[in-house]
């Protein structure tokens, strides 16, 4: 089994379960890894398990919905900044990332400090 299946098989198991357990996991089936850190996104916030480069594959957990994903948090930030483009938007009073109201922009609203931002 790939490396990427493998995390994923245990992604899945282990779905919403402590990141840091998951760790211990990988560990004990000889994944060397160097702790838990924090991503954070223009849109969402992650804890990932590092395993020492940027775009290694790895798994992380979504710290709100606690969902498991195999990624690297590279192509996550990446994905969840530059290639939503045209589609988000930063709020002029407290400085969140949001994707816009597809439907009509100027009815946009942030997401943190509520204040129309369309
Ligand atoms: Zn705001």
């Amino acid at each position: 089994m790939d490396k990427f299946s493998l995390l994923e098989k245990i992604a899945k198991k282990y779905n919403k379960k402590p990141i840091d357990k998951i760790e211990k996991i990988l560990n004990r089936i000889n994944i060397m890894t160097f702790g838990i850190e924090f991503l954070k996104t223009p849109l969402n916030c992650y804890e990932y398990i590092n395993m020492g480069e940027t775009y290694a594959i790895t798994i992380l957990q979504n710290i709100e919905t606690k969902e498991t994903i195999v990624s690297s948090w590279g192509d996550i930030l990446e994905e969840e900044t530059y290639c939503q483009g045209d589609n988000l938007i930063q709020c002029i009073y407290c400085g969140r990332y949001m994707l816009i109201n597809e439907k009509d922009y100027t009815k946009t609203i942030c997401e943190s400090c509520k204040n129309d931002v369309g």
